[in-house]
């Protein structure tokens, strides 16, 4: 089984960075993915899912969630303010916050349904115009908003490195910006990078393609 070879590399480079295996969560992307796989990675015993669209994981996990009460879902994709009900209805955490609007319209949502799911700021540490993700230099502003304004339960950072550099200097980046607001929750690392991402202080990867095989 794909996951339990993804748990041992992670635990390898945690052991290797000096951390300890606890340290780092694999979140499993499972976007795309058919039933079968997911429900096979659900067997084996896989409890925190990532979903980059709320529909799509509306219609794959209503029926589960009853089923697996310990189960944990993360919204790591773009999120419209007209959503924000529908997410902080159905996720667990939402990965990425990255404007002062939207920070206005979770509060809402968290304010009308009683919930507060786990509130990540992405930051788009390339400044890829095509990414979502508030700007390296407007990253502190946006969390003390957040925080103080809004008062969202910001618990860490998120970011998704540009394709083709060199992802430890953006890895770095983002732990810096942690570090100086006094966050403990670094969510970075994909299939292709994790274990880098691992050392550079990630506590959550997510994990797509890697442990589940190629998007259909
Ligand atoms: C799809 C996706 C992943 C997983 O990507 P893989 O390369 O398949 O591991 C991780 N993070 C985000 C934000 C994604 O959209």
């Amino acid at each position: 089984m794909r996951r339990a070879a993804i748990l041992a590399r992670i635990e390898a480079a945690a052991k290797a960075a000096g951390r300890t295996e606890g340290d780092v969560g694999l979140v499993a992307v499972s976007k795309q993915q058919p039933d079968t796989r997911i429900d096979a990675v659900l067997a084996a015993g896989q409890r925190v899912f990532g979903e980059n669209r709320v529909q799509e994981a509306q219609v794959r996990w209503g029926a589960r969630r009853a089923q697996f009460s310990d189960l944990v879902l993360r919204l790591i994709g773009p999120l419209q303010t007209n959503k924000a009900e529908d997410a902080v209805a159905l996720f667990d955490a939402i990965d990425t916050l990255d404007r002062p609007k939207l920070a206005a319209a979770l509060a809402g949502a968290m304010h009308k349904l009683g919930r507060r799911p786990d509130v990540l700021v992405q930051v788009n540490t390339g400044e890829e115009p095509q990414k979502g993700g508030v700007s390296p230099p407007e990253a502190d502003a946006l969390i003390h908003a957040a925080r103080e304004t809004y008062g969202l339960p910001v618990r860490g950072l998120m970011c998704i490195p540009p394709a083709n550099e060199p992802p430890g200097p953006h890895f770095a980046l983002l732990a810096k910006i942690a570090a100086r607001n006094g966050l403990s929750q670094l969510s970075m690392g994909m299939s292709e990078d994790f274990e880098t991402a691992i050392r550079f202080g990630a506590t959550h990867v997510r994990v797509g393609s890697a442990l589940f095989g190629p998007r259909g």
